[in-house]
């Protein structure tokens, strides 16, 4: 295990704003983890995990011992009658993980192809896309709990997921997510609900329906390799009927419970913000929902910029916005 003192985040995460972990380290193998906690209880640091970068803002010092999480491996890992289970270690690419399911004729993940990051940190938010979220594919999943220091299972249940939530999410830190297990049906059907895919239905190629998702994604999304970005800045909100009868102009998304979600990009572009820039950060001028750094910006220019959309939104519409990204 070897321990890098102020080890250079910058090219770590998927904004590219400047960062520095006070130690950090690779971690390739479950073993590490235990030593890893005592040495940071030693140094009186938290131990935090870091995957792809791509769903955090990181302070100029992070004030933590980091883990940078590289378990590998995936497999055919069982099937049952109706479902083929597939399993990944957390530091996986993700998207390389999808379209290895779909070479080897596993389909049902297509519609999660292109999102960045790692396999391990996608429960922790329930990733979602076109129609489709883990927590609809999920099988279970292997987690190091640092307070016992054991390896417990997780079944869906007890991950507790949500929209972009889960338990991983609401106790930071608590667990080290090591490998995912998803159960893919053994007979495919696309999922074709969003606008974009509905030409495909079953006797189609699922390797074309992940070529359609990637296409879709690319004229929507900046590439944070040439502009830094995390995606989605913000939580679509979720309010009260009575609430959303205020916002009659803007798009309702009714919800089961009679809760309506709204468009939080709507929102920021009602508010003039699409394309606007404070300093560095600014909205992209493609997608107001996206932030991202115009080059050499720190957490402190994303949370002035964040903190000027969320105000505006909140003073025009009465909405709060929600981050979602993790500040670490
Ligand atoms: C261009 C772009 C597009 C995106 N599109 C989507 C999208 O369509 N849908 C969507 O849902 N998200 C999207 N995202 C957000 C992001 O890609 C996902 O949330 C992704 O799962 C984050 O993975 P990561 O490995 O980069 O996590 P990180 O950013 O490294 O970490 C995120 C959080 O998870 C924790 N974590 C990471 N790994 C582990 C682990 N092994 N065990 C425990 N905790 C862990 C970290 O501590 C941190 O709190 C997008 C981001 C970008 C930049």
């Amino acid at each position: 295990m070897e321990l890098i003192a102020d080890f250079d985040l910058t090219r770590e995460n998927t904004l590219g704003l400047k960062s520095a972990a006070r130690l950090a380290t690779r971690i390739t193998h479950v073993d590490a983890l235990s030593a890893l906690l005592d040495e940071a209880d030693v140094r009186g640091m938290p131990f935090r995990i870091l995957g792809g970068g791509s769903n955090v803002v990181l302070s100029e010092t992070v004030e933590a011992l980091v883990g940078l999480m590289r378990i590998e491996g995936r497999r055919l890992s069982g099937q049952t009658e109706t479902h083929n289970l597939v399993t990944a270690g957390a530091g996986e690419n993700w998207h390389d993980f999808v379209a290895w399911t779909v070479e080897q004729g596993i389909p049902g993940l297509e519609n999660l192809a292109g999102i960045p990051g790692t396999v391990g940190a996608a429960p922790v938010q329930n990733i979602g896309a076109y129609g489709v979220q883990l927590s609809d594919v999920f099988h279970e999943l292997s987690a190091f709990d640092t307070q016992t220091r054991t390896i417990a299972t997780f079944d869906a249940e007890a991950c507790g997921f949500a929209y972009r939530q889960s338990r991983f999410k609401a106790e930071p830190g608590r667990h080290v997510i090591l490998s995912v297990t998803l159960a893919l049906p053994r007979i495919w059907t696309p999922t074709t609900a969003y606008a974009g895919l509905e030409r495909f239905s079953v006797g189609d190629d699922p390797a074309d329906v992940m070529a359609r998702v990637l296409s879709l994604r690319g004229s929507k999304l900046p590439d944070w390799r040439r502009l830094g970005n995390a995606g989605s800045f913000f939580h679509n909100p979720v309010v009260s009927g009575e609430e959303a009868a205020k916002l009659a102009d803007a798009p309702h998304y009714p919800q089961p419970d009679g809760s309506v979600k709204l468009s939080a990009g709507w929102l920021i572009e009602q508010c003039g913000l699409k394309g606007e820039r404070l300093g560095p950060v600014g909205t992209f001028d493609g997608h107001a929902l996206v932030l991202v750094n115009h080059g050499g910006a720190t957490s402190r220019d994303v949370a002035r910029f964040s903190a000027l959309v969320r105000e505006r939104v909140k003073a025009r519409f009465g909405v709060d916005l929600v981050q979602e990204p993790i500040e670490l």
